[in-house]
């Protein structure tokens, strides 16, 4: 059998869809998985929707991700250019080559013809499809037309009768009326090629081997199938891939405002975790697992086990493994990625690396640091009630004993460090033979003001610095003596 090669052919739309990363990525584990080629192709063939760097955006996504093609347009390869527009001048032929057989014809209809046309549909209700109104020009008068330099489209000739089947690897046999097919236009009257005849010629000048995309393309395929038939060329292996929709089964959209790959990435999720996530979309292992790499992917991701039920995108499942993933990481490695957004939510200079330790196994996703953190710039007014706690046996006067105890303790402390505080208020808890929830409760009430922190008391403290938190204990404290 020939080398599986498979392509990701993306629009540069100026940004990644979710969806349309899912495809580059199971593109990409299928070729791995087979010992194959992945390649990159740049389909920019819709000239008026061209957005600036769109390119740069696909060749960084790529990369971040880690899904190396073998191919593309900035690493060259024997079948480019990889890039749609500058094989500008190749597809042209080939729709010639379809006139001459007979699958394809010459239409001049003005752009307000087809603008009345429309109209009638619509005013009728029923879905526009051309009339065909160009079909039976002669050969001639073609000619004389074309010869003038009339603005002209080709369009794909469909069979009237029988119908079109072809084979889906997720969805099976799939069969259309070839009555339903419109005859769509293969080049433009601007001299581009359709997506929908570019990508039948790319694919197999490209030796595509296996056409992996959305399920929304499911039923324009019959229509490329006609074209491979009509061409004579052997048809590519179809892997549609289902549906990716939100927990209310509506289609995620970026105008809806649902996020894209770089607003993820913006929120603090890990390209790992997303990847991880993506993987299992519409894909499943033959076991339990959930936490897989990439290079595990590589090796065990198999067309068999693609999906073609919807599949939900769950953010909250998102969530859950960018979790995991932070949870796996080293301190060090979290410290990294999370310093901008500690750097942002702290006011004045406190030691990181602590506040990362601290906040590593209670976060989910990186934009949470900040709400986490406020309270470190400054002790907000909270209510004493807070002190009151049934299971550590608290409540102010437990809690104004305790703070009191404390602070000689605090500071005469040789060294101020995690280790030091701990162990210093473990030996007050003994010698005041107290529990050690009547202990540490207060204090971190105290030094947070607050009912839920990211870190227990002593990992609190370690942050503020000896200072801070005496000053804050004794703010405990006074307001405390107030009402006890
Ligand atoms: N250019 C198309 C898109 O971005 C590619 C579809 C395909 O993979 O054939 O949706």
């Amino acid at each position: 059998m020939s080398v599986v090669r498979t392509r990701y052919a993306p629009s540069p739309t100026g940004y990644i869809h979710i969806g349309n990363l899912r495809s580059a990525l199971y593109e990409y584990l299928i070729a791995r998985v087979n010992g194959g080629k992945f390649i990159l192709r740049i389909e920019d063939t819709d000239q008026e929707r061209l957005v600036e760097d769109a390119v740069d955006v696909i060749y960084r996504t790529l990369k971040i991700c880690g899904l190396k093609h073998d191919e593309g347009p900035d690493i060259g390869g024997p079948y480019g250019p990889y890039i749609q527009s500058l094989r500008k001048d190749l597809y042209l032929p080939y729709a010639e080559e379809l006139v001459r057989k007979g699958h394809a014809y010459y239409c001049f209809c003005s752009k307000e013809r087809l603008e009345a046309l429309q109209n009638q549909y619509k005013e009728r209700g029923e879905v526009f499809r051309y009339d065909r109104h160009c079909l039976g020009l002669p050969e001639e008068e073609v000619r004389r037309r074309l010869e003038a330099g009339e603005p002209y489209v080709i369009r794909q000739k469909m069979p009237t009768e029988g119908t079109t089947t072809f084979h889906d690897v997720v969805y099976g046999e799939i069969s259309v009326e070839n009555s339903e097919l419109e005859d769509q236009i293969l080049i433009k009257s601007d001299g581009y090629p359709t997506y929908n005849f570019a990508n039948v010629i790319d694919d197999h000048l490209m030796k595509i081997t296996h056409v992996v995309r959305g399920s929304e393309y499911l039923s324009s395929t019959p229509k490329y199938n006609l074209l491979y038939e009509a061409f004579g060329w052997e048809i590519p292996t179809y892997v549609h891939l289902p549906l990716i929709v939100k927990p209310d089964g509506s289609k995620i959209s970026k105008r809806k405002g649902d996020a894209t790959f770089e607003d993820l990435l913006a929120e603090g999720y890990l390209v790992e975790a997303i990847i991880n996530y993506l993987a299992l979309l519409g894909w499943s292992p033959d076991s339990n697992q959930e936490i897989f790499s990439l290079s595990e992917l590589e090796k065990i991701f198999s067309i068999e086990r693609i999906s073609k039920s919807p599949s939900v995108f769950d953010m909250a499942k998102l969530r859950w493994f960018n979790g995991e993933y932070i949870r796996a990481m080293s301190v060090e490695d979290f410290h990294e990625i999370a310093l901008p957004w500690i750097k942002k939510s702290l006011e004045k200079d406190l030691p990181t690396l602590p506040i990362a330790r601290m906040i590593q196994p209670r976060t989910e996703v990186l934009s949470e640091i900040p709400g986490k953190l406020g309270f470190f710039n400054r002790l907000e007014d909270y209510d004493l009630e807070i002190y009151t706690h049934k299971k550590m046996k608290t409540d102010p006067e437990v809690s104004l004993r305790s703070l009191k105890a404390a602070v000689p303790v605090l500071e005469s402390l040789p060294e101020w460090n995690e280790k030091s505080i701990y162990d210093a208020l473990m030996a007050l808890v003994e010698e005041l033979q107290i529990k050690s929830g009547q202990m540490f409760w207060p204090v971190r009430i105290a030094v947070s003001g607050q009912l839920v922190t990211p870190g227990g008391a002593v990992e609190i403290a370690e942050v503020l610095g000896r200072k801070e938190t005496l000053r804050r204990i004794n703010i405990g404290i006074e307001r405390l003596s107030a009402v006890v």
